[in-house]
């Protein structure tokens, strides 16, 4: 018998990836499912992004490339964070890699490990604690709460900041609670970080999806300083509809960026040569995609929360950014629903799926049981009906 290693025994699989294939094996056994699990775009990618890998496929470039990615898509990584955030970059600071969530990944690797703490604020997106453990480190959890709008304060992060500190995590849009920090917020958290030892490493793949009049903030650009503190994680999955093309990056100090690229030329080689051409199309492209689907999200984002809104004992906080309706439902727990008893987020996941075929994602995946999270990254004719069923389905509560 092969023996499963201490490594792969503690870490838990990806609850939003493993919500999807319930879903998918439903679908498959014949069931209507009303699917709000997974954060990705229904949008096919567009077209002239399509275009560009089948271009670079047929001129040959179906080679490996360098370990941290081709010279050109460095370039327009640069090119757009200067235009898009006014942050220079050289490419010396740039590292693609297969997904933002290898980014991440590769990121912890090259920076933290036993012995080290990772602060990272709750909610959090379902894998970093577990990629955080990957390394080794410590994942220490901040909570946050929906009456401050999930929102980490200067004092909480000071009282949390420990000499084992290495690392702050931030997410702005956040996933799942579609919190978007101000400028001031931000800066106000970044100064408690000035004189320690730590580094933030700041995820912020939902810049493009603001619903709000807040501005995208690059938490690199906040202080001088911050240029050589920081990891800014980024990737095309969501802003482009990329998210089967596996293109997220990195831009840091050129120390990380070899470090990660070192990791990642013995691990991967290098991100898909055709995904790569394709990432350049997307940034250096006709931009207006992303307006228009940005716009769809915002017609489903109020669509949902009207709906949300409506119903009984649902405490919802109206999301600033990304593409989640994150929601607290413990007024439904030790409640029965036919003959079962939901006693929290999970068996309320699954007893809503069951009875309703209605697909949501627990909170306690999260860091916050009591919450489900949804994914209205989908049609409208699927969330009017998905939450119209939902509803229903909650008045059955006994
Ligand atoms: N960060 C956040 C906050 C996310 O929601 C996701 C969702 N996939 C990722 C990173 C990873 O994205 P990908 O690997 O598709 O680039
Ligand atoms: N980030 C998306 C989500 O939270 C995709 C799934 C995943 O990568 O975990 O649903």
């Amino acid at each position: 018998m092969i023996r499963i290693s201490a490594l792969a025994a503690a870490v838990k699989p990806s609850a939003t990836l493993a919500a999807g294939a319930k879903a998918r094996q439903l679908k498959a056994a014949g069931v209507k499912v009303f699917d709000f699990s997974l954060g990705e775009p229904d949008f096919p990618t567009p077209r002239h992004i399509c275009e560009a890998a089948e271009k670079a496929a047929r001129a040959g470039q179906t080679h490996y490339t360098p370990a941290s990615g081709t010279a050109e898509v460095k370039a327009a990584i640069c090119k757009w964070y200067k235009n898009f955030h006014g942050l220079d970059c050289a490419p010396e600071n740039v590292i693609v890699s297969n997904g933002a969530k290898h980014s991440i990944h590769n990121a912890l690797a090259a920076t933290v490990g036993p012995g080290d703490e990772v602060l990272i604020p709750t909610p959090y997106w379902v894998s970093y604690s577990d990629l955080v453990r990957m390394t080794g480190a410590t994942p220490v959890l901040l909570p946050t709460t929906l009456a401050s709008g999930f929102k980490l304060t200067p004092e909480q992060l000071r009282d949390a900041l420990t000499p084992q500190t290495r690392l702050l995590m931030l997410n702005s849009p956040c996933n799942p609670t579609g919190t978007v920090y101000t400028r001031a917020e931000l800066e106000a958290l970044v100064d408690v970080m000035r004189d320690t030892d730590a580094s933030i490493l700041s995820d912020e793949i939902y810049e493009q999806l603001i619903y709000c009049n807040a501005k995208p903030t690059c938490v690199a650009t906040l202080r001088p300083w911050l240029k050589e503190r920081t990891i800014t994680i980024s990737g095309a999955s969501k802003s482009y509809a990329m998210t089967g093309w596996r293109m997220g990056w990195a831009i840091a100090p050129p120390a990380v960026v070899q470090a990660m690229d070192t990791i990642q030329s013995q691990q991967t080689g290098c991100p898909s040569s055709v995904s790569q051409a394709a990432l350049v199309a997307a940034l250096t492209g006709p931009q207006e995609c992303v307006v228009e689907m940005r716009a769809e999200f915002a017609a489903r984002r109020e669509m949902t929360c009207d709906l949300l809104q409506l119903i009984p004992d649902v405490k919802l906080l109206v999301p600033d950014g990304a593409f989640y309706a994150f929601f607290d439902v413990s007024a439904y727990f030790g409640r029965n629903f036919g003959t079962t008893t939901v006693t929290d987020s999970v068996s309320f996941c699954n007893t809503l799926l069951e009875q309703a075929h209605v697909n949501l994602v627990p909170g306690v995946a999260f860091g916050a049981e009591g919450f489900v999270r949804m994914s209205f990254a989908t049609s409208r004719d699927v969330i009017e009906t998905g939450l119209g069923k939902f509803k229903s389905w909650l008045a059955t509560a006994r």
